[in-house]
């Protein structure tokens, strides 16, 4: 038998949130030992022997890549959350994702200006929400080193609009 792929964990759930969205599941990946020691070690190994200082997720899912991804980097990690999650002074971006309009937020503390910055999530779509995470971070000096996901749905813009902002986009699978 072949030896599994990150994709093989991953499954579709048709008309989640909505009718006619697919829903791709990394709960699955995330759940499977292996499967997950795989997707953390394969988002790891572009930005071996790279100088990063801080690993920034997104809500929800990238706080799991993200923290696991930081204790190996042996940096600290930042989150990024849906507006009134935050418990100290923050700034704020509103942005669109594919389903509706929301906006999210950064401690104003969090991040240090030229901190080298990997910014985390599990799926980059539109890319609406990971350009908002890179706003926020940017506005307070950090300097994101890549963006990483585990997957990337190219025809939904998200890669080309991140590298249109000059940045380096790194996904396991589409
Ligand atoms: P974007 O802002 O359109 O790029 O959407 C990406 C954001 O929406 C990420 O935070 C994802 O976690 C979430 N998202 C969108 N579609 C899916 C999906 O099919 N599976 C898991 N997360 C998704």
């Amino acid at each position: 038998m072949p030896a599994k792929s990150v994709t093989d964990y991953i499954r579709t759930i048709p008309d989640f949130p909505q009718e006619g969205i697919m829903f791709r599941d990394v709960t699955t990946l995330f759940a499977d030992p292996r499967g997950f020691r795989m997707a953390v070690d394969q988002m790891l190994h572009p930005h071996a022997g790279e100088e990063i200082d801080l690993v920034v997720g997104l809500e929800a899912r990238g706080f799991i890549l993200g923290g696991a991804i930081a204790h190996q980097l042996s940096t600290g990690f930042v989150p990024i959350r849906k507006k009134g999650k935050l418990p100290g002074k923050c700034i704020e971006q509103s942005y669109t994702l594919e389903y509706g309009e929301a906006v999210v937020e950064l401690h104003e503390d969090a991040i240090t200006a030229g901190q080298r910055i990997l910014l985390v999530d599990d799926l980059l779509a539109t890319g609406g929400t990971a350009e908002a995470g890179i706003s926020l971070i940017e506005r307070l000096g950090g300097k994101i080193t890549a963006c990483s996901f585990i997957i990337d749905l190219p025809d939904l813009g998200g890669r080309a609009k991140l590298e249109a902002m000059g940045m380096e986009v790194h996904a396991l699978c589409a």
